[in-house]
């Protein structure tokens, strides 16, 4: 079995709406959403946060990014605006140890849609 449920979302072990997929990276849905859009934005090698994940391996980093900016696209928030965030650590209210990018938009995000 996977060792992170992001991981076993990668590896089809659990079910999750999956809006893009490239080589590299995983778009799904999050499953309680904080905006009309919020989908999350994983690689599908595990760093448990973007900090191991810059140090490791930049073309990966950038590999979410870019798949962060086509999700923005295909949900039809890039040209208003959306906010990517990346939460780390216990006081940012990291949950899940493997590293994801919240893509949050569709009208204006107040400080509710942090990810
Ligand atoms: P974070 O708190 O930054 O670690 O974000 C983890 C996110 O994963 C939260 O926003 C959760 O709502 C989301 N989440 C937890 N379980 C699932 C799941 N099975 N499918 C999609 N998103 C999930």
């Amino acid at each position: 079995m996977s060792e992170t449920l992001f991981e076993q979302i990668i590896a089809r072990e659990i079910p999750a709406d999956i809006v893009y997929e490239t080589d590299t990276t995983l778009a799904f849905r999050d499953i309680n959403p904080r905006a009309s859009t919020h989908v999350l934005v994983v690689p599908k090698t595990r760093y448990r946060n973007v900090a191991e994940l810059a140090a490791a391996d930049a073309g990966l980093l950038a590999d979410v990014l870019n798949t962060a900016a086509k999700v923005a696209e295909l949900e039809g928030v890039a040209d208003k605006g959306y906010r990517v965030v990346f939460n780390t650590g216990e006081d940012a209210g990291q949950t899940v140890f493997h590293v994801h990018a919240h893509v949050l938009g569709g009208g204006p995000l107040g400080p509710e849609a942090r990810g």
